[in-house]
């Protein structure tokens, strides 16, 4: 029988906090997860969290950029911030985020003197108010009152006043923003969403390198024309153009993986002007999104991905527009952190192999100013943002063991 004051992590009591958070959906009981950020069903996740904080005798405050920091009171000097995210895509599955929140509570109840902040960010995932990262970014001040007023949710709210019932207050932002000097360091501990671990039967991994991001919104200018009057040789169709650029950005991403391995290029958001049946596309926008483990190829490809929609607008007489909506180089994780997790897992006998992250995190935010790593735990065949998403309870709780660990020296 173990006791009340177990410091042994528990596995049934980390099997019980997936499930219970996994109830706040705000489709359940139909298939998969949602809970945009600051809605009903992520405000009880978020209570949850707190409530079973308080049974250990921390208590929580929520910063003014609506995210949640739990703590023991009176500690004096600088503690480890460890935390992930509650909010979640539409449909999503139980793992992504919820594991890295629920891990340093199991911490917390383990060892209630340690010096530790669980930490809970806003609006990680970006599918609420349209841009990843704002609480994380808000805190340690990329973004100021003025930026996150711009994000709305689809009730049209905008972050600043969807974010008022949670402590969101743009009068105090200047003046709460991240005192580094307060905390050791930030460990993330999170799911691969990547089949490496899981393929390997592996359960933790040690992230060393998060790739980086670039992201573009181009517009592609044609003419708009009858579609049956209109010879074929007469045309100047964007959608046309848009599809052979596509293809070549496919072509060039995996030419760009002999420089860098697992540089990706996505077009995922497309739309078409007029999108009538009859009418010749006049104009596309898409979307882009570029990643890589390399900063140079990031560079050297933009000029690439620049000079591949040049040479198809030249052929089809097409103008284009090109506006850079993000840049976030890719970002190695402290090399004596991971020294500390790598000689945790090695006391506890947990294999820890080194893996990069091809996913940003808010540890990607957190890393130029705290020592930062994360801790990955195997997902079942890499499947994410997805209501099959899975992991195993027993892989969940070797990587609490070495969060742990890490605090407790
Ligand atoms: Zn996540």
């Amino acid at each position: 029988m173990q006791d009340s004051h177990s410091t042994e992590i528990q596995e049934s009591r980390i099997q019980r906090d997936i499930e219970r958070i996994a109830a706040f959906s705000e489709c359940a009981p139909c298939v998969g997860h949602s809970r945009p950020t600051f809605s009903p069903a992520w405000e009880k996740a978020v209570a949850y969290i707190i409530q079973e904080a308080a049974l250990v005798g921390a208590v929580a405050a929520f910063d003014p950029f609506g995210n949640v920091h739990i703590r023991r009171p009176g500690r004096a000097g600088s503690v480890w911030l460890s935390g992930s995210h509650l909010d979640s895509v539409p449909t999503g599955g139980r793992f992504d985020g919820v594991a890295g929140v629920v891990a340093p509570l199991e911490v917390l109840r383990c060892q209630p003197q340690a010096p530790l902040e669980v930490i809970v960010f806003a609006e990680e995932e970006g599918t609420t108010f349209q841009r990843g990262m704002l609480g994380s970014q808000g805190w340690t001040g990329g973004l100021l009152a003025s930026d996150l007023e711009q994000y709305k949710n689809s009730n049209g709210a905008n972050y600043l006043s969807a974010g008022r019932p949670f402590g969101v207050d743009p009068t105090r932002m200047d003046s709460e923003k991240l005192v580094p000097s307060n905390y050791c360091g930030f460990v993330e501990l999170h799911i691969e969403q990547g089949n490496f671990l899981w393929k390997r039967g592996m359960a933790v991994g040690l992230v060393d390198r998060i790739h980086g991001r670039r992201q573009y919104h181009v517009r592609i200018e044609g003419t708009a024309n009858h579609a049956g009057s209109t010879r074929m040789e007469d045309r100047r169709d964007a959608l046309v153009g848009a599809a052979g650029m596509i293809e070549g950005l496919e072509q060039l991403a995996k030419k760009l993986c002999n420089q860098a391995e697992h540089t990706v290029i996505t077009v995922g958001r497309l739309k078409v002007f007029p999108n009538a049946l009859n009418v010749i596309p006049g104009t596309v926008e898409f979307t882009l999104d570029f990643r890589s483990p390399s900063d140079t190829t990031l560079s050297a490809g933009e000029e690439q991905i620049k000079e591949l929609i040049e040479h198809h607008c030249d052929r089809r007489q097409l103008a284009y527009h090109w506006h850079q909506t993000e840049v976030i180089p890719p970002l190695n994780m402290d090399p004596e952190l991971c020294h500390q997790a790598s000689e945790a897992a090695h006391r506890l006998g947990i294999p820890l192999p080194r893996v990069s992250s091809g996913a940003l995190h808010d540890a990607a935010i957190l890393a130029p100013f705290l020592p930062t790593t994360m801790l990955f735990v195997a997902s079942r065949d890499g499947i994410s943002h997805h209501p099959e998403e899975y992991s195993q309870i027993s892989d969940l709780v070797q990587a609490t063991r070495i969060l742990a660990e890490m605090i407790r020296r």
